[in-house]
């Protein structure tokens, strides 16, 4: 059983609430009031935040102030916001169990007390009505609705979903958009090469705003796209890197002649072959910024197709 695991179990039963192991989510009723606890940021799994979804009758709001005044106040609390009918307050990160639930349910307790007084009670996150809800993962967020906004939640996910599918695919917008944003991943090149360094972030840029560039003009990243995106890429990483070589060899030269850069750019194979610029070093730079350009390829990748399959699922949580 994994820490998180273990840390999650116990609070949910200190806090006489169920763990969803699934969706990695606590839930329950806290005086009254349905309370959904989950990590905002699934790399800091001890950096929880408490959702609730309540509303007052007049629909009077918190002000900035007293939302500030509440963290000064309660010091495990890192921010509580309010937006429409959710409340979500932040905790500070917290790997220790038992300190992690007294401030849970410390926090807890001021949180429901102050919405009590104020005349709040447990609503529909989205329509806001007093009925009773249930909770719900939806495209990556916590929600709680009822029944009835469940539902029409689910039917626009799957028409947004089916629309996108029948969205066709532009390839020829899709190359431009490629090919533009793969300028940016030359700037990039150039801009840090001309420092004498070959950064991670000029292979990122390029893969990221290439891949981008793509499903921005083409209407969508297909696998197509990623193809044609990375046929981009290589070609493109490769001009990057003889651009900045050729403005390196005009600054050099022009000391001595006069020489432009397209010239400088048509020679850089021959200077290369010639050893003039440096071989082995040309190699590694190349090899450098096409790992860097892979490592920003895969996980661009894998956020599409995370996205894929959770696109139009919204599951009920517990
Ligand atoms: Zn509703």
């Amino acid at each position: 059983m994994s820490k998180k695991t273990q840390v999650y179990q116990q609070l949910a039963s200190e806090l006489r609430m169920r763990y969803d192991y699934g969706h990695s989510v606590i839930f329950g009723t806290w005086n009254g009031f349905e309370v959904i606890l989950y990590p905002a940021d699934a790399r800091y799994p001890f950096m929880l935040t408490a959702s609730i979804s309540a509303r007052n009758p007049d629909s009077i709001m918190f002000t900035k102030d007293e939302l500030t005044q509440f963290c000064k106040d309660n010091k495990p609390v890192n921010f509580l916001r309010q937006n429409g009918n959710m409340i979500a307050m932040g905790f500070k990160n917290n790997p220790n169990p038992q300190k992690l639930q007294e401030a849970v349910s410390s926090s807890l307790n001021v949180l429901t007390n102050m919405l009590q007084n104020r005349g709040y009670a447990p609503c529909c996150q989205l329509c806001g009505q007093y009925t009773g809800t249930s909770n719900y993962i939806a495209n990556s967020q916590y929600l709680q609705v009822c029944s009835d906004c469940a539902g029409k939640i689910h039917q626009d996910m799957s028409m947004a979903v089916h629309a996108n599918q029948n969205k066709s695919e532009n390839i020829l917008g899709g190359i431009v958009g490629a090919l533009i944003g793969s300028v940016i991943g030359i700037i990039c090149i150039i801009i840090f090469g001309q420092l004498g360094r070959v950064a991670a972030i000029s292979g990122i840029v390029m893969a990221i705003c290439t891949l981008k560039g793509y499903e921005l003009l083409g209407g969508k990243l297909t696998k197509k796209g990623i193809v044609i995106g990375c046929i981009v890429m290589i070609v493109m990483t490769y001009v990057g890197n003889r651009m900045d070589l050729a403005i390196l060899v005009v600054r050099e030269l022009n000391q001595y002649i006069d020489v432009d850069f397209f010239s400088a750019f048509r020679a850089v194979p021959e200077l290369v072959k010639q050893n003039y610029i440096d071989q082995g070093a040309y190699m590694s730079n190349l090899v450098l910024l096409y790992i860097f350009t892979v490592v920003g390829i895969v996980p661009t990748i894998i956020s599409v197709v995370k996205n894929r399959k959770n696109e139009g699922k919204i599951e009920q949580i517990g």
